[in-house]
């Protein structure tokens, strides 16, 4: 087998084991954050009974199969929230290491997806995206920046027309809301599509909205959650599927004009 394909191989399953092991670890603090428990004190414990978790129950993804997502204890069901948040951190690791394989830029979009994931199940558990985590994710590629050596004036004219787009939708959300006199969509959401233009060139940043708002739809069509549907989960992954894969599709798009 090539050297180089088994590398990558071998690189990704180290990734879907860190990224699963972040997944469960952020599950755990973002769930302790909306239950307003201490987040990173204390060790694991059934949210029903309260009983400390044992190691064999702490293993990512494979505990909630073997105990069929039911604590060992009272057997209540764990919340599916926690098996979502492993598959996502896993999968989320592998797409990066498949798109930047084994370099320096792999760490700023590890460290992204982390984010992202802390986005997701903050705006899952309570509705909210928490700033303190949107201004980490524009430190994080402020530092990478600097540390990537990359060209600043063009770097930043990228950013500037990235910014197009959450402004665009910023005005026609508000002018959907006067018109219908209701919310039409959250401000957490556009500023998370303020920090993604950092990141992401407009197509990419386009193509996540649309991607966003598909998962969105689907999302809300299978799932049996009341209510509004928190919406920084669907873009979130878009924004991952976007800047890993979404280069083949625009390019093909954009070969119609
Ligand atoms: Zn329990």
């Amino acid at each position: 087998m090539n050297p180089d394909l088994l590398l990558k191989i071998y690189l990704c399953v180290w990734l879907f084991v860190a990224g699963a092991v972040l997944g469960s670890f952020l599950d755990c603090a973002v769930w302790r954050w909306a239950h307003g428990e201490a987040m990173f004190r204390g060790r694991s414990h059934c949210g029903s009974c309260g009983k400390i978790l044992s190691p064999r129950e702490l293993v990512p993804v494979f505990s909630f199969l073997f105990s069929r997502g039911k604590c060992r204890h009272c057997g209540e069901k764990i919340p599916a929230e926690c098996l979502w948040a492993e598959l996502a951190g896993g999968v989320g690791f592998v797409c990066f290491g498949v798109k930047f394989g084994l370099s320096l830029e792999l760490a700023q979009w590890l460290i992204l997806g982390a984010l992202l994931l802390a986005v997701s199940l903050a705006d899952g558990a309570k509705r909210i995206i928490p700033d303190r985590l949107l201004l980490a994710m524009a430190a994080n590629r402020a530092v990478w920046l600097l540390v990537l050596r990359q060209p600043l004036a063009d770097t930043v004219k990228g950013m500037l027309a990235s910014c197009v787009v959450p402004a665009a939708l910023l005005c026609f959300v508000l002018l959907a809301e006067k018109v219908m006199k209701k919310e039409a969509m959250g401000g957490g959401d556009i500023k998370l599509l303020l920090a993604l233009a950092l990141y992401l060139s407009w197509p990419e940043l386009l193509l996540t909205l649309l991607g966003g708002c598909l998962l969105g739809i689907a999302g809300g069509l299978l799932g049996k959650r009341q209510g509004a549907i928190p919406f920084g989960p669907y873009l979130a992954a878009a924004a991952v599927g976007a800047a890993c894969f979404g280069g083949p599709l625009i390019d093909w798009y954009l070969g119609f004009f």
